[in-house]
C-alpha cells in the first residue's frame, strides 16, 4: 500500500512537470496545468470497480493519473458534462486492418482493433506494416487458415479455395503447419486464430494439435467452428462440442467467434453449452455482433454444395457487396467464380438479441476490409449499435453490462498471455488513457446495409494512449498514437 502511494505521488508529480512544460497555448488551456489532458464533469463508468459517478480525469504521458471529484487543471480540457466517460472499446475481431477501417472504428468508440479469427502467417511483417502509422491500437493472432494456405499452396486470396479447404494435410504438411503456428506465437502473436469451416478437410487430430501448441503458449484459440447451422450431423452445436472437448483436454483457452452465425436460431442452445462448460471450469468465452446477417467470401468452402440446407437460406438471402444486389442461381455461379464478399441474411433477430443481452458474451464486430460499396456495416457501427439500439432503445441490457462486454472482458481474455492488456479496458489510475466519451441519449449506428460507409454518431471524443484523436465529433489532424498490442517475445 505504501509503495502504491509513492508510485501515485511520483506519477502525479511527473504529470505536474509535464503539464507545466506543455502549458503554452490552445483555446481550452488552463494556466498552471497539472495534466496534459483533463476530462471534466463526465459520468465516469468503470466496469472493473463498478464506479459510476461524476468525476474528473487527469491524463499525462499516455496514462490516467488521477480520477477525482476535485477540479483538475489541464493543458487540454474536455468538457464531458452529460456524457459517459468509458474505457475505449476493444474489438477482438476485425478483419479490416487498414487506415480507413481504423477511422470508422475510432468513430464507433474503438481504441484497440484486433484481427484474431483469421490472423496472419507472418506476425513480424504484419506488425511492421502498422507500427507508427496507426490511429488506434492494433494486434493479430497467428492464423491456422493462412498458415495452412501457405503450406498447401492454396490459390485463395483471404480464405482458401483449393487444397487448404478441401484436402487433408500430409504428415509433412502437418509438421509445417505446427511449426508455423509455434513460430508465430514465439514472435508475439496475441492468440491463435482458426476457421475450421473454411478448412473443412482439416482432420480432428490436426485441430487438436493446434490446441496443444496454443496451450503451451497460454494463448487463447479464437475459433470459427467447423459447422454452423441446423442440419444434423453438421450443426453449430456439433462444431462447438468439438472445440470444447479440445479446450478441456489441452487446457488451451477457447474463444468462439460470432456465436450467432454459428447457432442461427439454435443460438440459445449454444450459449447454454458455453455457460455450462464455464460453470464446470473450462476456460471458454464467446462473442457476437449485433446484426441479423453475416458476411464472408462467396468463393469459400462455406458455399460448397449443400449451403442452402446447411444455412437454411437461399440465393435471395445473399447480397453481393460490390453492388448490393441479391443473388440468383446465375449470378451466384458467376460471382463465385469471380470471387468477392457477400452479406448473408441468416441470423434471426431473436438469436442476435439473445447473444447481445447475455452478460457472458463479448461484443466484437467481425468487420470486413472495405472492398465494396455495400459491405457489411458491422465493422463501422457494431459498438454504437449495441449502446444506442440494444441498450437505449430496446433495453435489452443495461449500460454497465454493455460496456463490460466491450472493454474489460476482451482485455481479460488476452491479459494472461499479453500483460499489456492489464492496462486496457479499465478506467482507473495507472491504466492506459484509451478513453471513449459518448452521449448515452444520442449514441447510435449510422452505417446500414444500404449505406454502410457512415460514421457512428453521439461519440464526440476518443483518446488513444492519452492523445485526443476525435474531438467534438471530428478527427484531430496529424495524430497516429496507436500502438502494437503484442505478447512478450521470449
Ligand atoms: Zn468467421
Amino acid at each position: 500500500m505504501r509503495i502504491y502511494r509513492w508510485m501515485l505521488l511520483a506519477a502525479t508529480m511527473a504529470g505536474v512537470i509535464a503539464g507545466r512544460e506543455l502549458a503554452t497555448d490552445g483555446s481550452n488551456a488552463q494556466g498552471d496545468a497539472q495534466f496534459e489532458v483533463v476530462i471534466l464533469h463526465g459520468r465516469v463508468m468503470d466496469p472493473e470497480t463498478s464506479l459510476d459517478a461524476v468525476r474528473n480525469v487527469g491524463i499525462s504521458g499516455g496514462k490516467i493519473r488521477e480520477i477525482s471529484e476535485k477540479e483538475l487543471r489541464g493543458k487540454e480540457v474536455i468538457d464531458a458534462r452529460g456524457l459517459v466517460v468509458s474505457p475505449g472499446f476493444i474489438d477482438l475481431h476485425q478483419h479490416g486492418q487498414a487506415a480507413k477501417n481504423y477511422e470508422f472504428q475510432s468513430r464507433d468508440g474503438v481504441t484497440t482493433s484486433l484481427e484474431l479469427e483469421a490472423g496472419t502467417n507472418d506476425v513480424d511483417t504484419w506488425y511492421a506494416e502498422r507500427e507508427g502509422k496507426s490511429l488506434i491500437n492494433f494486434g493479430v493472432s497467428v492464423g491456422h487458415i493462412p498458415i495452412r494456405m501457405k503450406v498447401m499452396h492454396d490459390p485463395g486470396a483471404f480464405l482458401p479455395t483449393g487444397d487448404a479447404a478441401h484436402r487433408e494435410a500430409s504428415s509433412e504438411e502437418l509438421t509445417k503447419i505446427s511449426e508455423g503456428i509455434d513460430h508465430g506465437l514465439k514472435r508475439g502473436a496475441l492468440a491463435v486464430g482458426m476457421g475450421i469451416n473454411y478448412t473443412a478437410a482439416a482432420s480432428h487430430d490436426e485441430i487438436l494439435d493446434v490446441f496443444r501448441i496454443a496451450s503451451a503458449a497460454r494463448a487463447s484459440v479464437h475459433v470459427h467452428l467447423r459447422h454452423a447451422g441446423l442440419q444434423e450431423p453438421t450443426t453449430g452445436l456439433v462444431g462447438l462440442q468439438e472445440v470444447i472437448a479440445d479446450a478441456a483436454a489441452t487446457g488451451a483457452p477457447l474463444h468462439v467467434v460470432h456465436i450467432t452465425s454459428m447457432g442461427l436460431k439454435n443460438t440459445p442452445a449454444l450459449l447454454a453449452v458455453v455457460n455450462g462448460a464455464r460453470a464446470r471450469g473450462v476456460d471458454v468465452t464467446t462473442e457476437c455482433y449485433p446484426y441479423i446477417a453475416g458476411s464472408t467470401s462467396l468463393e469459400s468452402a462455406i458455399f460448397d454444395d449443400g449451403w442452402q440446407e446447411r444455412q437454411g437460406i437461399t440465393y435471395k438471402d445473399v447480397q453481393w457487396t460490390k453492388t448490393g444486389e441479391r443473388l440468383t442461381a446465375e449470378t451466384f455461379a458467376k460471382y463465385r467464380k469471380e470471387g468477392g464478399v457477400v452479406v448473408i441474411f441468416s441470423i434471426p433477430e431473436e438469436a442476435a438479441r439473445a447473444a447481445v443481452s447475455d452478460p457472458m458474451v463479448m461484443i466484437a464486430s467481425d468487420g470486413m476490409p472495405l472492398t465494396g460499396a455495400k459491405v457489411h456495416p458491422r465493422g463501422q457501427a457494431t459498438f454504437s449499435r449495441v449502446l444506442g439500439h440494444y441498450v437505449r432503445e430496446e433495453k435489452a441490457l443495461d449500460l454497465m453490462t454493455a460496456l463490460r462486454k466491450m472493454t474489460l472482458m476482451p482485455a481479460q481474455r488476452l491479459e494472461k498471455r499479453a500483460p499489456a492488456f492489464q492496462g486496457k479496458g479499465r478506467l482507473r489510475t495507472g491504466a492506459d488513457a484509451d478513453i471513449t466519451i459518448f452521449d448515452p441519449q444520442t449514441v447510435i449506428d449510422k452505417a446500414t446495409f444500404e449505406e454502410p460507409l457512415q460514421f457512428s454518431s453521439g461519440i464526440p471524443f476518443v483518446l488513444v494512449n492519452g492523445v485526443t484523436i476525435v474531438k467534438q465529433g471530428q478527427f484531430v489532424a496529424g495524430v497516429l498514437p496507436g500502438r502494437a498490442m503484442r505478447a512478450p517475445i521470449p
